[in-house]
């Protein structure tokens, strides 16, 4: 067990649910990495998930540390992880099961397990130090749950950076890779497959429009 800091969803961000607290994290297992977060983006969705009230639906699970655009340093593998080894650079992302024939087919963001994998369990990664005893705050959202100084992944969701930046600070900066700029630029580049002949209409401005806007430029 590690010990860190995490941004704890209890409840509602409205209902004061959203705590700043002293969290221990689990060892990786198998095929896992614990990761020293250096930054984290805020998507849309760490704000609209964060704020759903409780209940029935699966994604509403809590306590659960959320927050998906991380980027950081490798701390411990778990055995058989080939990806990165401690101390490189590394940018996170989504999760998925690379069995399914989706994933086989290359369609890792439309995984058949995508739900249960990045917006169910909770996987109880992290203990609360303020109670003690068993591990009960949910990570893995997304994949990461990058809204925490130390977050345990799958290999699958970890993109080695080792060769990408120069330094902490770069690092820091590609953090939103995890989200917003590979689904606007992708969806540009990749799904459109736009090119100098074409146009393109954005509709909307935020982080995800304004890199389809990058797409756009990267395209011609
Ligand atoms: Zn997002
Ligand atoms: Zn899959």
């Amino acid at each position: 067990m590690s010990s860190g800091r995490a941004i704890v969803c209890h409840d509602t961000h409205a209902n004061g649910g959203w705590k700043m607290e002293e969290v221990g994290v689990r060892k990786p297992g198998e095929g896992e990495l614990l990761i020293e977060m250096v930054a984290s983006g805020v998507c849309h969705t760490d704000v609209l998930i964060g704020d759903l009230p409780g209940g029935d639906i699966d994604t509403c699970v809590s306590p659960r540390v959320l927050g998906h655009e991380g980027s950081g340093y490798v701390k411990e593998v778990g055995k058989g992880v080939t990806v990165a080894k401690a101390g490189d650079p590394v940018l996170l992302s989504f999760a998925f099961c690379k069995s399914c024939e989706l994933c086989k087919a290359d369609h890792v963001s439309n995984c058949n397990k995508f739900m249960d994998l990045n917006f169910g369990g909770p996987y109880k990664d992290f203990h609360l130090a303020s109670k003690g005893g068993e591990p009960e705050a949910g990570g893995g959202f997304f994949g990461q749950s990058s809204f925490a100084s130390l977050s345990v992944v799958r290999e699958c969701s970890v993109v080695n950076a080792k060769d990408l930046v120069r330094d902490k600070k770069e690092l820091e900066l590609f953090a939103p890779l995890g989200c917003g700029i590979q689904t606007g630029s992708g969806t540009v580049i990749n799904a459109a497959k736009a090119t100098k002949d074409d146009i393109v209409l954005i509709l909307g401005l935020g982080g995800v429009g304004l890199s389809a806007i990058m797409g756009a430029k990267v395209q011609g």
